[in-house]
């Protein structure tokens, strides 16, 4: 019969790696991608919902178009283990699935006592909103019923973790309708880090536009020395209790439970040959995204997007003999500050024996005209467009 690729997670990395598949295989590879989501709402602009400026339903998907006009066979299923020997990944739902190679692009999940106080069972009481849809909802809501003059607090991830600019874009949008509607609240930012992603943009944009809102502190300042308790909705830093109204944790990640159970972790994170982001355990398992090791590339959907095209092309290419091309890779995160204050930062990336190594940067600087920030925004909604429809047809 044909050869089989199976796929597990239909996200950033896995629907565009099914979709490129199927696009250049002409029918002659058999595809299966296993998604127990049937709506998978992007973590990307998740914030700017948050923000007011995108509506749940803009970043809401699905797989139809995947599975009717390129002839996957998308499962709505969990994958819970991969039995590498026999070639074949399991489902929640019973029975099996065999592959010759297996993509797996499961994004992340949370490393268990990370944030004392904390563990999912809390996550309706103090959100994550690191996996956007019902938590994104539910943070929401929380920000637009703060007291007046409340406190929004965050515990922001330590490196490294799923899109390095994520927390501080949420502040600014968090700060972005709290000035409109509750301008007398404030925002506490307990990071275990002491610099992050864009921090000298972010910093002069929250003091530009948000004026004494936001009160960040820094792994220099015991913003590493976190504790919350959900029930008393408190927050204590560096020993320091403080009562809260809204508390969004985001715990440090490890790669997406599945990759574990296939034994293609090494760690927290799945290391993987930058040619064709192979596992380095199993050359007939690929990683793809948040959930590999990916040298210099951040964590982020660009990044997901950009190593399934290299993925795909591989896999292709092993199992029909098309042409494999070198691997080539970019990434860019936006990020909004404010209505049309948009900055980013990216790069460019070859494959070395070793990792996936940055070749070219750029980013954006401070003090940049209204003009060129606008440009900035403006250029991220058509890159939202593009992966959207890369991802989903
Ligand atoms: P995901 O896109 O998370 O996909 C993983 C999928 O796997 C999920 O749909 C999940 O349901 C499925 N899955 C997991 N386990 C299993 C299993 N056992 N069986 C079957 N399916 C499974 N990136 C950008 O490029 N630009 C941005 O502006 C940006 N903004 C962000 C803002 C926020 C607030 C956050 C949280 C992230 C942002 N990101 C952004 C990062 C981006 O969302 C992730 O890096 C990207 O989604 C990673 O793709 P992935 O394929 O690794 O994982």
């Amino acid at each position: 019969g044909k050869p089989r690729v199976v796929i597990v997670g239909g996200g950033a990395g896995g629907a565009t790696a099914a979709r490129y598949i199927a696009k250049g295989s002409r029918g002659e590879i058999d595809l299966t991608l296993i998604e127990p989501s049937r709506t998978y709402y992007t973590c990307f602009f998740s914030n700017l919902y948050l923000g007011g400026f995108q509506e749940l339903s803009d970043i809401a998907h699905s797989y139809g178009t995947l599975a009717a006009n390129y002839g996957i066979n998308v499962v709505h299923d969990w994958a819970t283990g991969v039995d590498r020997d026999a070639k074949t990944v399991s489902l929640a739902g019973g029975g099996s699935v065999p592959y010759d190679k297996l993509i797996l692009s499961p994004g992340i999940d949370f490393v268990d006592g990370a944030v004392e106080g904390w563990d999912v069972s809390a996550q309706n009481k103090m959100p994550h909103a690191y996996k956007a849809g019902s938590q994104t909802e539910l943070l929401k809501a929380q920000i637009m019923a703060m007291p007046e003059g409340g406190t929004f607090a965050m515990v922001a991830p330590p490196n490294p973790y799923r899109c390095p600019p994520g927390p501080y874009e949420r502040v600014s949008m968090v700060a972005h309708v709290l000035k409109a509607n509750n301008p007398t609240a404030k925002i506490i930012v307990a990071d275990p880090k002491p610099k992050f992603s864009k921090m000298s943009l972010f910093q002069e944009g929250w003091a530009n536009h948000y004026e004494g809102m936001v009160d960040w502190i820094g792994e220099d300042f015991g913003g590493g020395n976190v504790a919350v308790n959900p029930d008393a909705m408190t927050v204590t830093i560096d020993g320091e209790e403080t009562k809260v109204d809204v508390c969004n944790v985001i715990p440090a990640m490890k790669a997406g439970r599945i990759a574990e159970m296939a034994g293609v972790t090494d760690g927290n994170w799945a290391p993987v040959n930058a040619a064709d982001m192979s596992s380095k355990a199993d050359l007939d398992i690929y990683v793809l995204g948040d959930a590999s090791q990916q040298g210099d590339m951040p964590k982020s959907g660009f990044s997901a997007n950009s190593q399934a095209k290299v993925c795909a092309n591989a896999v292709r290419g092993a199992l029909t003999g098309s042409k494999v091309f070198p691997a080539k890779f970019s990434n860019t995160c936006w990020s909004l500050i404010d209505t049309d204050d948009g900055v980013k930062v990216g790069a460019t990336y070859e494959a070395t024996p070793e990792k996936i190594a940055k070749v070219d940067g750029f980013i954006s600087q401070t003090g940049e005209d209204a003009d060129l920030r606008k440009a900035t925004y403006e250029e991220s909604l058509g890159w939202y467009a593009g992966i959207t429809s890369d991802m989903f047809g």
